[in-house]
């Protein structure tokens, strides 16, 4: 892995190759949506056995952001913070599917052949040179 790339990139995110990487990728919003929301599903979440893996030992898991907390507090002041303010406005919206996107493309259901996973469009490091 090369440098990291700081230009040109949203200043908030440091590490251009972290969103890329599939051991920190978290669960789509659809998957939140559809699964997690459902009210059984969701307490069970919150009930989760101890996990020594997890942090906080799985104890403190905001549902809605697919994240653990280390705490009670650092979960509930995450509760009141404007990150999960968002994510919860965009867990209202409709769920993107793949008919609605067929049907943006006015391909009706042509072709079912399996989606290929689309990659970040981040890899390059540009022209980072010294
Ligand atoms: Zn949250």
């Amino acid at each position: 892995m090369g440098r990291l790339r700081r230009s040109r990139v949203h200043n908030a995110r440091r590490d251009v190759h972290r969103a890329s990487r599939t051991r920190v990728r978290t669960r789509d919003l659809d998957q939140i949506q559809l699964l997690d929301l459902d009210p059984k599903r969701r307490a069970e979440l919150e009930a989760q056995p101890l996990d020594y893996e997890k942090p906080g030992l799985a104890q403190h898991y905001c549902v809605e952001c697919a994240k653990y907390y280390e705490t009670d507090a650092a979960l509930t002041s995450h509760w009141r913070s404007k990150v999960h303010k968002r994510r919860c406005k965009q867990l209202k919206e409709p769920v993107y599917t793949i008919e609605e996107s067929e049907r943006a493309a006015g391909l009706g259901r042509a072709e079912t052949r399996p989606r290929v996973a689309v990659s970040m469009g981040m890899e390059q490091d540009g022209v980072l040179a010294t």
